[in-house]
């Protein structure tokens, strides 16, 4: 059954491109579709002997791995091999490119594998329409192979949908295309593959990467890391940890997010660049710095392009100072170059930061101290090691108490002496326990700086424990509430682009938070806000709490499909993080402070909304009312909602140049 043919046909396969000097390989290979696989084969159809099935085969995915089946977009680029029809196949944080002869092929490969992938649990919300060429989306130019895709990814909406399967008789006029089903194909279920592309293996050199932070490994199999060290890839388990080696041949498990692929193009490995730094944060970091000639390099509210930050203090010796921001610009055409002032031109981002670091040139002053990342404390890790969720509790020790909620009492803690967590002990009957246990796996994997990290679990006792990042300022409302009166726009504006980005990972995982608001968000030192809490929700033993009409049921950030039949979706978020912002623009007031829930209820209904708070422009509280339509479709996602507050905080005027 698993084994049954649905394509078969001679294709043309692009390297994966792993490792960073070779060439892009582009080979023949017989691709063959079945209900669970998408195999891939030396040579051609005619000439691939099937009864040596396991010395041709070159690579198989499991079809339930595969997260986006879509043609590629190739924007008139040259295709350097004879079949001009690309499409993609995108499994776990791979993407694989087939070349298809024609246009037809190409539909009927795409058609039949967005059919079969269709009740995919991890179906992306969002892809990259274009190719991942040279060290960038040629879509976005966002330069990190797994950054979030730019479009949506809608299985049906790209091309015109046709019948499947195709009608007997019909479907062999193209004999290339689709050839007599048996022989069946050698994929069999116990089948020593695991899933992963084999092709490359012999065809390029290694993957190297560079640490971005120490890491002292916590379990034998764990590899140390070095900051600056470099360490080649052996394996990408999943998205969080990668098999690596070292310099002197040692082996193991390292963090994804604590290194950074050494290759031009990759700015991450410059002490100027500052991902994630908006406009409002750059000028804060300079100020602090106080310095002539302190730099960020940063990503422009645009994605794929970048911003010089720049300070200089006033030459009037005033003790005044400036900041300037420059847009690095692009010339059109090809050779592309790069440039701040006119008439200075650079072939790379790099060479043009080298250039100004000795050459004012236009700007107000050279750029001498670059800030940013050289304090930055480590980030967290999925997990304290690789598949690691089980925490022995006899490695934690206690500290003082740090709030109470729906579970039971959280305190802080260290785990082995000298790593800080938050310590949350479970009340009894106060949770799904097993449910949770088992889910706690998921969530662990999902790592973001912008979510409050799952450690771990001590689930051999009683009480369970749950073991989280720690954030020493506590939850997001007491912070808003006690600090009232001392926020800008642009830090309100700050934290709600925080709780956007982590909403923004959620929902391109397909991953419902369903109680959003400021309570469940919790603020660290560096005053980085994070989402916390996430999908808890479902495993709360408590009516008052789980039912609509419950007392402690959070109506007031909750749209209509929610509190009349609990349908709860990514949009249903949204309208969550409407309130959120509603929250974080009054300092922390009680929404609908003077109505019951079900009063709320009938308000909303009637299509009542929250009112304008003071300190939200017109623009931000447009922003909060798309959050509320009606309709959760005509909401907007996260990632737009992200767009619309980062262009909120550069201001709507273009930074001076
Ligand atoms: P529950 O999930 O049981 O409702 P909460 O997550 O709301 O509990 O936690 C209760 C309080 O404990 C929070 O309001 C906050 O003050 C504190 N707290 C919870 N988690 C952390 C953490 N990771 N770091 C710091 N303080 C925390």
């Amino acid at each position: 059954m698993s084994a049954e043919l649905l394509l078969e046909e001679t294709l043309i396969k692009r390297s994966q491109q792993k490792k960073r000097t070779s060439p892009l390989n582009y080979k023949e290979r017989l691709f063959v579709l079945t209900k669970s696989r998408l195999t891939y084969y030396d040579g051609r159809a005619e000439t691939c002997c099937l009864l040596q099935q396991k010395k041709f085969r070159r690579g198989s995915i499991e079809l339930s791995r595969i997260r986006c089946a879509e043609i590629v977009k190739n924007g008139g680029g040259i295709i350097p091999c004879q079949n001009k029809y690309p499409f993609q196949v995108v499994y776990d944080t791979n993407t694989l490119y087939v070349f298809a002869p024609s246009h037809d092929s190409r539909s009927l490969w795409v058609q039949s594998l967005k059919e079969e992938i269709k009740d995919n649990p991890a179906v992306l919300t969002k892809f990259h329409p274009q190719f991942w060429q040279e060290g960038s989306w040629l879509c976005c130019r966002q330069a990190e192979k797994q950054a979030p895709g730019c479009s949506e990814y809608n299985l049906f909406g790209d091309i015109s949908r046709k019948p499947l399967p195709p009608i007997p008789g019909e479907e062999r006029k193209n004999d290339r295309q689709r050839r007599p089903p048996p022989p069946l194909p050698p994929v069999t279920d116990d089948d020593d593959d695991d899933g992963e592309d084999d092709d490359d293996d012999d065809e390029e050199e290694e993957e190297m990467v560079v640490a971005l932070y120490d890491f002292p490994g916590a379990e034998p199999h764990d590899l140390s890391l070095v900051k600056g060290g470099e360490y080649v890839i052996l394996e990408k388990c999943d998205v969080n940890w990668y098999k690596a080696r070292n310099e002197y041949g040692e082996e193991g498990y390292i963090p994804s997010n604590y290194v950074t692929e050494k290759k031009s193009g990759n700015l991450v490995q410059f002490v100027w660049y500052s991902k994630q730094v908006n406009r409002n944060k750059a000028e804060e970091l300079l100020r602090k710095e106080d310095k002539e000639g302190a730099f960020i390099v940063r990503d422009s509210s645009t994605a794929g392009t970048y911003t010089v930050s720049l300070y200089a203090k006033s030459a009037a010796g005033d003790g005044g100072a400036a900041i300037k921001h420059y847009h690095i610009k692009r010339t059109q055409g090809s050779p592309q170059q790069f440039y701040l002032a006119e008439k200075h031109l650079f072939s790379s981002i790099p060479d043009l930061i080298e250039y100004h670091k000795h050459n004012a040139a236009g700007l107000v002053a050279r750029l001498r101290y670059p800030v940013g990342k050289q304090d930055k404390s480590a980030p967290s890790t999925a997990g304290f090691s690789y598949e690691k969720w089980e925490i022995n509790p006899s490695e934690l020790t206690f500290m003082k108490e740090l709030g109470s909620g729906q579970f039971g009492q959280v305190r802080l803690g260290k785990w082995r002496a000298q790593h800080k967590v938050a310590i949350k002990a479970i009340r009894e009957g106060a949770m799904y326990e097993e449910d949770f246990i088992e889910e706690a796996k998921v969530m662990m994997k999902l790592s973001h700086p912008k979510l409050v990290q799952l450690y771990g679990v001590c689930s051999q006792q009683k009480p369970i424990y749950i073991v989280t990042e720690f954030m020493e300022h506590g939850c997001l409302l007491n912070f808003l509430r006690q600090r009232r009166g001392s926020f800008s726009l642009g830090s309100l504006l700050s934290i709600c682009q925080d709780v956007g980005e982590g909403m923004e990972h959620l929902e391109a995982n397909g991953f419902i938070h369903r109680d959003l608001a400021a309570r469940n968000c919790l603020v660290n030192d560096s005053l980085v806000v994070k989402v916390s809490d996430f999908g808890m929700a479902r495993y709360v033993l408590d009516d008052q709490y789980t039912s609509s009409s419950g007392a402690k049921f959070p109506v007031k950030w909750s749209p209509p499909e929610v509190f009349n039949f609990c349908r709860y979706s990514s949009k249903s978020d949204v309208w969550s993080y409407g309130v959120l912002m509603w929250e974080v623009f009054t300092e922390g007031r009680m929404p609908f402070e003077q109505s019951q829930n079900h009063e709320v209820v009938t308000l909303v209904t009637k299509g009542h909304r929250l009112y304008r708070p003071k300190m939200a422009t017109p623009t931000i509280y447009d922003i909060m009312h798309l959050c509320w339509h009606e309709r959760p479709e005509e909401r907007p996602s996260f990632s737009q909602l992200c767009l619309m507050i980062s262009n909120a905080l550069e201001g709507d005027t273009p930074p001076p140049n």
